[in-house]
């Protein structure tokens, strides 16, 4: 897609510090990391979000997501590492190409994500469940 940030790395086009890459994905080194070793996993075909991308395709973007993680943790010297996947401007998506990042991590590096969870209503989680089972196709 012209413009596309992504699918200029994928090209080529812009320079990146690459990591792993084949025909179909390309990892790369994000430009402002939330710490040294923050990497991005991309398919090179552009899908916006996780809802785009069909299950196979992310799939194979997931294949060298271990091998990925490994070798920032070890070469990093992390703590720990998060998975993070944005989708949409509201939950964080600034780049509208779908992608992975993998964040090492340490217990210093004051980052966190302030998740105030709630709760449900009685009843509410199993209407829920229903109308997700029904959009989901499967016969209950
Ligand atoms: P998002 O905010 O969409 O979840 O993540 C997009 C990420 O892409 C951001 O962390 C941002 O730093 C990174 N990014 C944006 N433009 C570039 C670029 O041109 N090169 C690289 N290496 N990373 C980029
Ligand atoms: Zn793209």
């Amino acid at each position: 897609m012209t413009g596309c940030v992504f699918c200029k790395i994928a090209r080529g086009e812009i320079p990146a510090c690459k990591l792993l890459e084949d025909d179909e994905k390309v990892s790369f080194l994000d430009s402002n990391p939330l710490n040294p070793g923050h990497t991005l996993v991309v398919p090179k075909k552009h899908y916006e979000t996780v809802m785009d991308i069909p299950g196979k395709e992310l799939g194979k973007l997931m294949e060298i997501v271990p091998a990925l993680a490994r070798a920032i943790f070890n070469v990093t010297k992390a703590e720990g590492l998060n998975l993070f996947q944005t989708n949409k401007p509201c939950a964080g998506q600034t780049v509208p190409h779908v992608h992975i990042h993998i964040i090492p991590r340490n217990s210093r590096d004051g980052f966190s994500f302030g998740w105030r969870q709630g709760r449900y209503k009685e009843g509410e989680m199993e209407g829920l469940r229903n109308e997700l089972i029904k959009a989901l196709g499967v016969k209950l």
